[in-house]
């Protein structure tokens, strides 16, 4: 720290005015002799000027005493200021000599000059502290004078709108982050003091969501404001996720129930003794309880594996060739009805670490829309062989219908149909590829496609072998 400069010596009062004293004493017999010099030729002139030497001798004396006295305090006083000028630093000591009652102040400056110290240390290793964990803070924070300059910008709030860092003291507010919003929020807390908070797009930090909680600094607002920024673009995204499924969910339960309620109905009505048409309207009832059950269950899985607990067991090495045979086995009769041939190619010894069942539930759905999106005396082939980098490769081809270049970047979301004419119909969730990929990506793996329309899909899933 700096010392302020030493202030000029002060006068010493009490030694001037016995100076001057003095003087004044030794002009009052000089100048009576100057002024009336016939004095002197009476008879008292040798007493006047014996007494004038007199004086003289007195404030000569006088003077040197009181020069002699000044100069004994001006030392040790210059000292003491010396020592409180270079305050709070130690770099002026202050020795222990002197009149006795300036020992006893600079004993007192002493102890003051010690506790001045602690204070300030104290206060700077504070002030320290609380700048590194405002510039360590993930929470963007902003303070602002009352004229919304720049008093403090911490690094996370600058990045948040790519300002350019450190962002300096007295900055215009609107130079650093040109965003209304966050303006009129500080000048308002600045003009009424009180707090705000609110959850904002801000169109200049990339679109991202921030809830934000403005103060004002101190008990007086007119001090400035603080603005402290938390980064809610994932929650929010979350939050959105979870409307949107939920608002699909409803979507994908209304068709059926309301198919199988108006089927019921009709029954009821009278269509029960329609011998030509009871047993289609009873078949389509089952085919959207089929469905319903089909949703429910998809569901479920998806549940459990968005669900954050560790599973029950843990995971084992699976032989896949074994997983595939399975698979293959669920499938059969779908792909028999609709006159498709299921092949297992080029299917060789190899094992990935994981959950069987799980596995088996990612083939199935991969083959099962093989079958549906195929054409009449279609092929579907299932291969699997360890592949470069200790992993394993399972892929399913088909020489169906193929997807258009648009829907392959959505087929993975929840309840998306490329196809929702074939889909639905078949008794299709739209979760089918969802939980592929959650399946795959839980084991720490990946699933890719590739289709070309009309000509047919391959999808890839890539492991890392047990
Ligand atoms: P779904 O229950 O409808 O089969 P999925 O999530 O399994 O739901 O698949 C999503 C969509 O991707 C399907 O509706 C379909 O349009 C498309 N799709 C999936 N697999 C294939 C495939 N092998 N061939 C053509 N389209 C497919």
């Amino acid at each position: 720290m700096v010392a302020p400069p030493a202030p000029k010596a002060v006068p010493i009062t009490l030694a001037k005015a016995i100076a001057a004293w003095c003087l004044l004493m030794l002009a009052v017999p000089l100048g009576s002799l100057w002024l009336w010099p016939d004095i002197a030729q009476g008879g008292h002139g040798a007493a006047l000027f014996k007494l004038a030497i007199l004086f003289g001798a007195v404030c000569a004396i006088g003077i040197a005493f009181v020069y002699a006295l000044a100069a004994t305090w001006s030392a040790p006083a210059r000292r003491l200021e010396n020592f409180v000028a270079a305050l709070p630093t130690s770099e002026t000591s202050l020795p222990d000599d002197g009149p006795e009652e300036l020992q006893s102040l600079a004993r007192a400056m002493r102890a003051m000059a010690a506790r001045v110290r602690d204070v300030v240390e104290h206060a700077s290793l504070e002030s320290s502290r609380r700048e590194i964990v405002l510039a360590c803070m993930a929470e963007g924070v902003l303070a602002v004078d009352n004229t919304l300059r720049v008093i403090f910008c911490n690094d996370a709030f600058a990045r948040a709108f790519s300002a350019r860092t450190p962002v300096p003291e007295g900055r215009i507010l609107y130079e650093v982050v040109r965003e209304p919003m966050l303006r009129d929020v500080l000048a308002r807390v600045v003009r009424s003091g009180a707090p705000e908070t609110g959850r904002f797009q801000l169109p200049s930090a990339a679109g991202r969501w921030f809830e934000a909680r403005a103060l004002p600094i101190g008990e007086n607002a007119r001090r400035g404001a603080i603005i402290v920024l938390h980064d809610v673009t994932d929650i929010q995204r979350q939050e959105q996720l979870r409307k949107d499924f939920v608002a699909d969910v409803s979507h994908e339960l209304r068709t059926p129930l309301a198919a199988i309620r108006g089927y019921a109905e009709t029954l009821l009505d009278g269509a029960l003794e329609d011998r030509a048409n009871n047993r289609k309207f009873l078949e389509i009832i089952l085919a959207h309880a089929i469905r319903l059950n089909n949703i429910a269950s998809d569901l479920l899985v998806l549940s459990e594996l968005d669900s954050d607990a560790p599973p029950p067991t843990p995971p084992e090495p699976i032989r896949v060739a074994e997983v595939v045979d399975s698979a293959l086995h669920s499938v059969q009769n779908a792909a028999a009805l609709r006159g498709i041939h299921l092949r297992r190619d080029n299917c060789q010894d190899c094992s990935v670490s994981g959950y069987r069942f799980r596995l088996e539930q990612a083939l199935v759905n991969l083959l099962d829309n093989a079958v549906k999106f195929n054409r009449p005396d279609g092929e579907v082939v299932i291969e699997c062989a360890p592949i470069a980098g200790g992993r394993v490769q399972i892929s399913v081809s088909d020489t169906g219908i193929g997807i258009q270049s648009e829907d392959l970047k959505r087929i993975f979301e929840r309840f998306y149909r490329a196809d929702k004419a074939r889909s639905r119909p078949a008794g299709g969730t739209g979760l089918g590829l969802p939980i592929v990929k959650e399946v795959v990506e839980r084991m720490g793996g990946s699933v890719s496609v590739e289709s070309q329309l009309g000509a047919g899909s391959r999808f890839t899933i890539v492991l890392q072998s047990a």
